[in-house]
């Protein structure tokens, strides 16, 4: 039986797939069963953030593999605190505490819960909870029931009503909708700093201090998804500074790129204080108010501590910078028409396309037309609702890299 024969019998039909079997990498490079070898832009949507196989990483998972694998949250796990400390200390530069789980979806359900108990401890005038959790148009926070409620897209809903309650989703980057839309029961605004599966989406910095604003003004939660963003891939430790540097969240979500690969997630909540009494708002998440068997266990701590070691030591958020604007001079010089913008910042850049210049077969986008002409090329991009695609190399790409890859993407786009 072939893969996809396998696949086909036995794998539930969740995602639409490429042909391709993808079964070793190195670096920037990864190779299909036939042999074939493709430059990897895709990073398995901006996960493997120092790439495949990257020698700092793999030591640190053959170590503690070798050592100790997992033992539960009963007790003190050193790896685990270690991580902590580097995110607080390290890379969010704020105080406050972290919860370790396994994805982006486990994360924002957790600033929603967080959200939550906040709306308990600092109710509407009548005594009743706040629980509503602003969130806006074409964003996306994940597959749980917590995350397609969430998510202001709806795709991920459809056949799966009735939704978690206590959400709202207002346009992206208005400040005037936002500004009249907050309730009593309201009590948080959720954002990616930039969307990510929405097209590559950049708030601006009007619209954050908006939120920023009305956060303070109304006593809600600032609460920023930076799954997809964070940990240098837009140019900064975290994306919200590359924006707007002055913001400080009450709660921000994570996953993808901080592991490389391996399967974590985690949510920092500030420290600060929401009463007179000096309550900090991370004692709210208690014991016994959330945990996660897999969560913040030896393997994935250590993991993650290597591969946010090296992206700090390496400063791979500069070369994510640097990348960018190589990327931009390179596809501004050629004048195709078929682009219409490059959005983005660092290595989460979305190409806009002119669909009115391709020609897209029935059930098919734009995005996945030019995906698949430069998957046929060697180059692996995810696409980005129908009529973008995303540029996500591993942080440490290389100039010749980059180079190679936009002389393929040139070739696929000239034909427009
Ligand atoms: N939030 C954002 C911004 C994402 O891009 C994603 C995944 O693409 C998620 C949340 C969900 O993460 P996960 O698939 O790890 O649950």
């Amino acid at each position: 039986m072939t893969v996809s024969e396998s696949f086909q019998h036995y794998v539930l039909p969740t995602y639409g797939r490429f042909p391709i079997v993808p079964v070793r990498g190195e670096g920037t490079r990864l190779w299909d069963e036939t042999g074939k070898a493709y430059l990897d832009f895709c990073t398995g949507i901006a996960v493997c953030s120092l790439g495949h196989a990257h020698p700092r990483l793999t030591a640190a998972i053959r170590e503690q593999a070798g050592t100790l694998l997992h033992v539960s949250n009963l007790y003190q796990i050193p790896q685990q605190a270690e991580l902590a400390r580097a995110i607080v200390t390290e890379h969010v530069e704020l105080p406050g505490k972290v919860f370790f789980g396994n994805s982006g979806a486990e994360a924002n359900d957790g600033l929603v819960k967080t959200a939550r108990r906040f709306g308990h401890k600092r109710p509407q005038a009548d005594g009743s909870p706040r629980f509503e959790v602003l969130t806006f148009n074409q964003s996306f926070h994940g597959r749980t029931l917590g995350g397609i409620a969430a998510t202001g897209q709806d795709k991920v809903k459809e056949g799966f009503d009735p939704m978690l309650p206590g959400f709202r989703h207002l346009p992206f980057n208005d400040s005037a909708a936002l500004e009249t839309a907050i309730r009593p029961e309201t009590v948080a605004i959720l954002l990616e700093p930039i969307q990510g599966e929405g097209g590559v989406n950049v708030a601006t910095p009007g619209f954050l201090a908006t939120v920023a604003k009305l956060c303070k003004e109304h006593d809600l939660l600032l609460l920023l998804d930076e799954v997809q963003t964070g940990f240098g891939r837009c140019g900064e430790a975290m994306a919200w500074r590359t924006i707007a540097p002055a913001l400080e969240p009450d709660g921000i979500s994570w996953a993808k790129g901080m592991g490389g690969g391996v399967p974590i997630g985690a949510f920092w909540v500030s420290d600060r204080a929401i009463d007179a009494d000096g309550t900090a708002l991370s004692s709210l998440m208690g014991p016994g108010s959330h945990g996660s068997t897999y969560g913040g266990n030896p393997l994935v701590c250590a993991a993650s501590l290597a591969v946010l070691d090296e992206i700090r030591e390496s400063n791979l958020a500069h070369n994510a910078r640097r990348q960018e604007q190589r990327i931009r001079a390179a596809i501004e010089s050629w004048k195709l028409p078929v682009v219409t913008e490059v959005r983005g910042k660092g290595l989460l850049l979305g190409i806009g396309l002119d669909a009115s210049k391709i020609a897209v077969p029935e059930g098919k986008t734009a995005a996945l037309v030019v995906v698949t002409k430069l998957m046929e090329l060697g180059l692996l991009v995810p696409p980005a609702g129908p009529s973008t695609f995303r540029l996500l190399p591993p942080l440490n790409v290389t100039d010749a890299e980059v180079d190679e890859a936009l002389e393929k993407i040139r070739q696929v786009l000239s034909a427009f």
